[in-house]
């Protein structure tokens, strides 16, 4: 390991193909290139480590480039591409505000702006951490933002947007970088550790990737930290041991504790745990974690949400077939809450232990599912003891109807929503199974929206089409898909009086253009100068026996019908709905 260069730096992408996980950036400066519509001044957001300042030297390295290629990447060869190679360049300035963030450092860039480039058409400044610049120094900075020369170009890095003011933010192209995804990660650390000889466990380097948090710096750092530790043998252990994390199978042995009801075995897992020194709240999140790891492996569509290895996956998969959904929920629920009471506990460690023992006391449910799933064993049922007592009657009808109340397949994926990322609070998953989307009223009470100084001009329906399809252009597809699709899905009609009637299909779409009908209105009567455009929505009555279950109540409805004994379930946990 002599000459050791951190693998951050020597396996910093060159170009923009080898930028992981930023494609959507990546590509669109490209086309910019191409088209030879670069912007002059870029905001580049995002957390740290996930390539903005490595995209920004790149696209200076390229529009610099006397020879690019077909692929409109820097050519690597001409005279530019090697002085930048070398680092040499002095088309690149890079600026870091979170230490040179005064006035004096402001006008030195400034000064240096006004020359022209010796070599290239093109100087690139790069202000890393641009929110730290003093209020002075913003100031001086935006006169020359609002004016810059041709040949320059300021791309403003920030993890911070929000600290970002108007003025600077309007006279910027914003581009948002990812936290990048842990399976980009991950495949990107195996191809570097092949390319150092170093053989690499991939539940190992999958646990770098979800420490690491969507941070490729960060994850090369603890990468390089495990390698001087370990030296050329990343095991899953020294992974583990090195970055301080609890490993997968006390939380899969806990669990199993809990599902089988064994509050003393918990319990002694749970001391272990702290013998090798790790932290209660530390355990109790990771538990959470877990939880909503089994929740999500329950259906095969949300299992992509699963951020670990295919080994691991499969044990998740394994162990989510034990539990109920119901039963996960209300654990999720009890690791949430001593998650939020941890801090203020006097005893925080009998509060971990409450929590446990609650949790085993839920085992039942877990059971019941099984055996439900299993109609040749009825009898675990009636063995356990259960929360609330079953005539015999009931007992036959729980275990023999089908379908299983709150059995995994009965739950439509869209029910449970998981946060995809570090959830924070179980409630969410809890709430977005109970919240009511407001019932089918077919007719629509909303509040008057008032605008004035448009007039009452008289407008066509083909005028009136024109300026539907121009608000639906304006609609960004891509963060607001479902509106777009309500919005266009069928013609708008106009009636008398300047009532515009739209059909759509459900009470979601009927939410989503209530909750835009104040900018719809706004942009129709501005356009077409008439303040008494009114917006009428309507979906056609259909018999409710053939109506689809569309919220998450009527599918309850539904589900209720079919098995009244999801009713009793429902009271016999408490949920709320
Ligand atoms: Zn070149």
């Amino acid at each position: 390991m002599d000459n050791f260069v951190v693998s951050a730096r020597k396996y910093r992408p060159a170009t923009f193909d080898t930028v992981v996980g930023q494609v959507h950036i990546t590509s669109t400066l490209k086309n910019a290139i191409k088209s030879k519509h670069l912007a002059q001044a870029f905001l580049f957001c995002g957390p740290r480590g996930v390539g903005k300042t490595t995209c920004a030297r790149i696209l200076a390295k390229t529009i610099n480039c006397f020879n690019l290629t077909e692929n409109t990447e820097a050519c690597d060869a001409c005279d530019s591409c090697t002085s930048f190679n070398s680092g040499q360049s002095l088309n690149v300035y890079e600026l870091d505000a979170a230490s040179n963030n005064s006035v004096d450092d402001i006008r030195n860039l400034i000064d240096q702006v006004r020359f022209a480039p010796q070599l290239g058409k093109h100087k690139v400044y790069i202000i890393d951490e641009v929110h730290m610049l003093s209020q002075a120094a913003f100031n001086a900075f935006l006169k020359t933002l609002e004016e810059p020369p041709a040949h320059a170009i300021f791309i403003l890095a920030t993890t911070e947007k929000h600290k970002i003011i108007p003025t600077i933010l309007s006279r910027c192209q914003s581009f948002d970088f990812n936290r990048i995804q842990v399976d980009d990660i991950t495949s990107h650390l195996l191809e570097i550790a092949k390319k150092e000889n170093i053989t690499a466990d991939e539940n190992a380097l999958h646990i770098i990737s979800q420490k690491a948090d969507g941070g490729l710096r960060d994850a090369l750092s603890m990468f390089d930290q495990i390698v001087s530790f370990a030296g050329n043998n990343i095991t899953y252990k020294a992974v583990i041991d090195n970055l301080n994390i609890l490993d997968y199978d006390y939380y899969f042995k806990i669990t199993d504790t809990i599902i089988s009801e064994n509050i003393s075995q918990s319990l002694l897992i749970f001391n272990e745990i702290l013998d090798n020194g790790f932290d209660g709240h530390n355990f109790i999140n990771g538990l959470g974690e877990h939880f909503r790891n089994l929740l999500v492996s329950k259906d095969t569509v949300t299992i992509q949400l699963l951020e670990v290895s295919k080994s691991i996956k499969e044990k998740y998969n394994e162990q989510s077939q034990k539990c109920s959904v119901a039963l996960l929920i209300n654990l999720l629920k009890l690791s949430n809450e001593a998650d939020y009471k941890y801090k203020t506990s006097k005893n925080q460690r009998l509060l971990v232990e409450l929590s446990l023992i609650q949790m085993s006391s839920f085992g039942l449910m877990a059971t019941e599912s099984v055996a439900e799933k299993k109609n040749d064993q009825p009898k675990q049922v009636i063995e356990k003891p259960i929360v609330k007592t079953y005539t015999e009657a009931e007992q036959k009808s729980e275990v023999v109807s089908e379908p299983a109340p709150m059995l995994p397949n009965n739950v439509p994926v869209e029910e449970v929503k998981v946060p995809v990322k570090k959830f924070q609070s179980s409630t969410s998953i809890s709430s977005s199974l109970n919240k009511p989307i407001s019932e089918n009223n077919t007719n629509t009470t909303i509040q008057e929206i008032k605008t004035v100084g448009n007039g009452t001009t008289p407008f066509s329906e083909i005028e009136l089409m024109q300026v539907w399809d121009e608000f639906a252009n304006n609609i960004n597809k891509k963060e607001m898909p479902n509106f777009y699709a309500s919005f266009t899905q069928h013609k708008p009609e106009l009636k008398e009086n300047y009532v515009i009637q739209l059909k759509i299909e459900n009470v979601v779409q009927q939410k989503e253009l209530t909750d835009e009908r104040f900018n719809i209105l706004s942009f129709l009567r501005s356009k077409l100068k008439n303040d008494s455009i009114d917006l009428v929505t309507y979906f056609p009555t259909v018999d409710d026996s053939q109506r689809k279950p569309y919220t998450n109540t009527e599918k309850y409805k539904r589900m209720q019908e079919i098995n009244p004994n999801v009713e009793k379930l429902r009271q016999s946990l408490d949920l709320d709905f």
